[in-house]
Parts: structure tokens; C-alpha cells; sequence
């Protein structure tokens, strides 16, 4: 491919409405383009990336055994209303109408057009196992549309059904999914892990999530470092004991401490137990400007100030804040508002700011906080008498770094993961009320076992930015990189020699399979190597007149300091 051929269009500017890199970056390299909240065109480069993704995971599900449809993107609302998904869904599922005022939906999913499929088509159990999968567009009317691909309301998902026998059945596909998963996930090149999931009404252990390790990650996972457990936030909450709230033993007394500063000082000055660790705290303000923040964030780096050993603040529904604050540590938060970690300002313990920390037990009863007024405190005081958004509620945690791992085998460590990837055993759930039976070898019908198994394909390659990149763009691994090699000719316009060579190298790649660039644009050396360093290819190579006197070129990967020289007609050999 040349540069002067494809569409290149790279930004200085990140938009103003990306909050992370991925979408900062996707953007900037010219990978994709918003044309409303949660909808982008994939652009030449970034389709480029989306088509590998969904090439290795054609190639595992086609392994796996599984065969490919595409099923319609519209689908009529009769079979949505055989399961009651038509009712039952809210507002994520996008309703339609068509010119008969007939209803439609825009699929989120597939399960009742797959089994309507399977109900007609499969009838005998001799035709059983099958895996029915489709790489199609989805459209969720997500609430909250944002960091780019990550959470669009249109995207593309990689989604396959199962349909067995019986459950034995039935469990053999999900294993069989789960091991293409990771063949999957391993050809990706990312670091992820497989995490048990909640398998919600159906019960039973058969979900599992991947999930690609990334700070921004919206997930919390839990895992052991010393054993094998991992599962996300809610299965492990849903296995941990749930502690009590405690009532208050004191009333709410304000005292005064002259001169004391800390929680801790005014404990001691009290005599009363300063026992309590919150290492995690969300405020959830109701005020949409920052001043219900800078309460709360007062109100938190006061608590900071104490003995308290808190690591993790979210902020919701503050514009701008929420953004960048969400999973920040005390000295971004403290930077932000200008002032210093410890800070001891009056606080405003107002109704508008509700607190919510990572364990009720931590939170609710008899805490002492500033006063709002120089040299007072407050002591008994009662957080969390109000409910947070029902959003922040999911973030509340009773599970914490530290507490035992449920197999006993040491102690759980939590980080962040971005769920690129989710498998189901589903068991009747769709098959009962749509009435999908196929004759069983006894020649009675019986309701086919399924399973469903999801990869965010447009979700995927943001997840990988995150994971992987640096100040100065995106750093590609090889699996999925638009290009693998970029050959950046310095003064092909003015030397012969470099244009011949350049062309040489390139049809020369090309031939041996290499997904190779040329940059004919005679754009000046800095300029290019910025663009392709933000489009982020892996791998680089430079011909200029200098080097080729002596048959030579120079190559650096993306994430090498400095060029390492190579002989020129060496570069196909070496990159294979
Ligand atoms: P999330 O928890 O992030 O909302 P989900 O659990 O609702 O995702 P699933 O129904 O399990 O998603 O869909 C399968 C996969 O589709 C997910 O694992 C994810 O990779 C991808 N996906 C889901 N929603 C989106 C979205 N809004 N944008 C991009 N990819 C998505
Ligand atoms: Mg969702
Ligand atoms: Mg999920
Ligand atoms: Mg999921």
C-alpha cells in the first residue's frame, strides 16, 4: 500500500470530549470519525485494525467448529416478544417502526432470531451440536456512550450460539468456546485475564468474562496472585459475606479541637478508637458544578488526612471530573483543585454530596470529620443514609485488597479490566418460551441446551490501545497493527536511488506477504515518523541515500530507544 493512495488523517488535537488515551488516539490517528454520541465511521486505518480482529477470531471460531451466518441487523418484534425482551428490555434496546407502524428492533443481540433459526432447521438430535456464529453490527442505546469505541451505541460484536442435546451437552460446547477464547485472546498479544462472571438467573458457575487489564478499565476484577481464583467484581461480591450496616451509637456532636488537624488527632484528643479503613470511596454528587465536588473532595482529602488508608476515589455525575477523576489517586484529585493531598479545608458535609465507601461496615456509623469551621470537628457522624446512583451502587464493594482468596489459597488483589469478551451457558432460556425443540433419539422433543459466547470486535482494538501505548501515539502489536511495516523514504522526490529502492522494498514485502506501507507523500522526516509513530506500526524502516551507498537501511520497532542499522536486502528476512 503507498501513503499517497490510502486516506491518512492525523490530528495535533485530541477532541475535547475524549477522556482516554484509546479514544484520544483513535481519533487523532485518523482511526475512526463521530458523527453522533456513540456512532463513528471506521475510517480506512482503523478498519484496517477491526478487519484482523475479526479475522483471528474467524479463524478460532471456524477451529472451534463453529460455522458463520450473518442474521439482519432489523429484526421484526414478534420474536422479540416471544421471549418478553420486547417488554422486558428497557430502553438499551433500540425500538423501531417501519411504514406500516409495524415494530422492530435494532439487535442488541441475537438469541431469538438464532433459535428461530434453530427451531425450524434443526429438527434432530443428529444434527446436534451446533454453533451458529455471525460478526454483525449491534446497536445498544448505552446511557452513557463514551470513551470511543469502548462504549459506542453502535459497534460490532462477534456473537455465537450453541445448541445441544442436554446439558453434558451443552457444557462441552462452553468448554470448547472457553479454550478458543484464549487461543483467541493469546493471539491478540495483550494481557488479559478469564475471570468467572455471574451467570445471573440461570445460576451455576458456566460465565466467564474476559477482560483486558487496563487502568481505565470500568470493571473491577478480583483475583489471587498465589492461585487460580479470578471473577469480576460482582461474582466475588455475590460469594463474599455481606456484613451488617451498623446503627449509630452516638449522636452527631460538634466539638471543638483547637489547633488539632487530622482524624487522628482528634480521635486521640477524644480518646475515642480510630479503627476504620476505607480504601476505596465513591461521592456521588447531585450538584452538576464543581462545588458539590470540591466538598466532597475536601470532605475526602480531610479523611486522607486521618489514618485512614484510602487509595481509590470515583467521582460521579460531575462533568469534566467524572471524566478524568473517576479512578484517581489523592494527588490527581488534590492537583486538580490546586491545593495539597492532606488539605485541610472546611468541609461541606451537604445532603447534595452522598458518600459511598468500599465496605458499608467501613462507612456509615460514628466517623469524626472537619466541621466546616476552623477549630471544630464533628464526631458520630452517619454517612450513606442515602442511596447513591444506582450506577455507583454496582461500584460498591465488600470484597478488598487483601481479603482471604475463597479458595484459601492466599489473599485477593484487585485491578481494572476492560470485558472484551463474555461466554454463557444459557440452558432453556430462550429455547422454553420460543418452543425450540428438535426430535431427541427416544423421538420426543425435547428443548435444546444453548449457550451464547460474545467478543467486542470495535471494543477489542481500544482495550489493546490502552494497554499499549505512550506520549507519542499508539504502539501496535504485530496481530493486529493496520500495517506491520512502514518504509519511510527521506527525499524520495529528489534521489533516484531512494525512490527505486523504496519501491523495490516495498513490492518486495509485499510478495512475501508483509502487510507493508510505503510513505510516498514526501512529507519531511519529522513530520512522518509523528504520523506513523501516533498510527503506532510496529515496525519502521528508513532508506535514505546515505545509507543505501552502503547497501543499508535503518529499522527500529516502535518501542526501540534508537535505529539499529540493516543491510538492505535483509529487511524481508528479518521481519518474517
Ligand atoms: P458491558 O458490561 O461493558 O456493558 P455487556 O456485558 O453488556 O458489556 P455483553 O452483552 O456481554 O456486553 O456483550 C458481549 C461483548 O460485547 C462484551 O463483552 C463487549 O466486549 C462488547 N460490548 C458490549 N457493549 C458494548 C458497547 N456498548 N460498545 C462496544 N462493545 C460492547
Ligand atoms: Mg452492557
Ligand atoms: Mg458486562
Ligand atoms: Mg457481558
Amino acid at each position: 500500500m503507498r501513503a499517497s493512495q490510502f486516506l491518512i488523517s492525523t490530528l495535533k488535537e485530541a477532541p475535547a470530549d475524549a477522556e482516554v488515551a484509546s479514544h484520544k488516539l483513535m481519533t487523532r490517528a485518523g482511526m475512526i470519525k463521530k458523527l453522533g454520541a456513540g456512532i463513528y465511521t471506521y475510517m480506512p486505518m482503523g478498519l484496517r485494525v477491526i478487519r484482523k480482529v475479526e479475522a483471528i477470531v474467524r479463524e478460532e471460531m471456524d477451529r472451534a467448529g463453529a460455522v458463520e451466518c450473518t442474521m439482519p441487523v432489523v429484526q421484526p418484534a414478534e420474536l422479540w416478544q416471544e421471549t418478553g425482551r420486547f417488554a422486558s428490555m428497557g430502553p438499551e434496546l433500540l425500538r423501531i417502526q417501519d411504514r406500516h407502524e409495524r415494530d422492530f428492533v435494532v439487535q442488541p443481540t441475537s438469541e431469538e432470531v438464532v433459535t428461530d433459526i434453530a427451531r425450524q432447521e434443526l429438527r434432530s438430535y443428529k444434527q446436534l451440536p451446533k454453533n451458529l456464529y455471525q460478526v454483525q453490527t449491534k446497536f445498544r442505546d448505552e446511557r452513557r456512550p463514551r470513551f470511543g469505541l469502548m462504549r459506542g451505541r453502535e459497534f460490532i460484536m462477534k456473537d455465537a450460539y450453541s445448541f445441544d442435546r442436554d446439558v453434558a451437552a451443552a457444557k462441552r460446547s462452553y468448554e470448547g468456546m472457553a479454550k478458543a477464547y484464549r487461543r483467541i485472546f493469546d493471539r491478540f498479544g495483550l494481557r488479559y485475564r478469564a475471570v468467572a462472571a455471574d451467570s445471573g438467573a440461570i445460576g451455576g458457575d458456566l460465565s466467564e468474562e474476559f477482560q483486558v487489564i487496563a487502568a481505565t478499565g470500568e470493571d473491577a476484577i478480583v483475583y489471587c496472585p498465589d492461585s487460580d481464583y479470578a471473577a469480576n467484581m460482582e461474582k466475588a461480591e455475590a460469594l463474599a459475606p455481606k456484613g451488617p450496616r451498623p446503627a449509630a451509637t452516638q449522636a452527631m456532636r460538634k466539638v471543638p479541637t483547637p489547633g488539632k488537624s487530622t482524624c487522628a488527632d482528634v480521635a486521640a484528643l477524644l480518646g475515642v478508637p480510630l479503627a476504620t479503613t476505607v480504601k476505596s470511596l465513591v461521592l456521588a454528587t447531585d450538584k452538576l458544578d464543581a462545588q458539590g465536588a470540591v466538598a466532597g473532595t475536601q470532605l475526602w482529602l480531610l479523611l486522607l488526612r486521618g489514618d485512614h488508608d484510602m487509595n481509590e476515589i470515583k467521582v460521579g455525575k460531575v462533568p469534566g471530573l467524572a471524566a478524568g477523576f473517576r479512578f484517581a489517586t489523592v494527588p490527581e484529585i488534590a492537583s486538580h483543585f490546586g491545593t495539597q493531598p492532606g488539605y485541610l479545608g472546611p468541609i461541606a458535609l451537604k445532603e447534595k454530596v452522598k458518600i459511598v465507601a468500599d465496605r458499608e461496615v467501613a462507612l456509615m456509623a460514628d466517623w469524626i470529620c472537619g466541621a466546616n469551621e476552623a477549630d471544630y470537628h464533628l464526631t458520630g457522624v452517619n454517612w450513606g443514609r442515602d442511596l447513591p446512583e444506582p450506577d455507583l451502587v454496582a461500584d460498591l464493594r465488600n470484597v478488598v485488597e487483601g481479603d482471604p482468596s475463597p479458595d484459601g489459597k492466599g489473599r485477593l488483589a484487585i485491578e481494572r479490566g476492560i470485558e472484551v469478551g463474555h461466554i454463557f451457558y444459557l440452558g432453556t432460556k430462550y429455547s422454553k418460551p420460543m418452543n425450540a425443540t428438535f426430535l431427541d433419539e427416544d423421538g420426543k422433543p425435547k428443548l435444546f441446551e444453548m449457550g451464547c459466547y460474545g467478543i467486542g470486535i470495535t471494543r477489542l482494538p481500544a482495550a489493546a490501545i490502552e494497554q499499549n501505548h505512550d506520549e507519542r501515539g499508539i504502539v501496535w502489536p504485530d496481530a493486529i497493527a493496520p500495517f506491520t511495516v512502514v518504509l519511510c523514504p527521506i527525499g524520495m522526490d529528489r534521489s533516484a536511488d531512494v525512490k527505486a529502492a523504496a519501491e523495490k522494498l516495498h513490492d518486495e514485502l509485499a510478495a512475501a506477504g508483509i502487510d507493508v506501507m510505503l510513505d510516498d507523500r514526501g512529507e519531511r522526516p519529522g513530520a512522518m515518523f509523528a504520523d506513523w509513530e501516533l498510527i503506532g506500526v510496529p515496525h519502521r524502516v528508513v532508506l535514505s541515500d546515505r545509507g543505501l551507498k552502503e547497501g543499508q537501511v535503518e529499522y527500529q520497532h516502535r518501542r526501540d530507544a534508537a535505529p539499529t542499522k540493516l543491510a538492505a536486502d535483509s529487511v524481508a528476512a528479518f521481519l518474517k
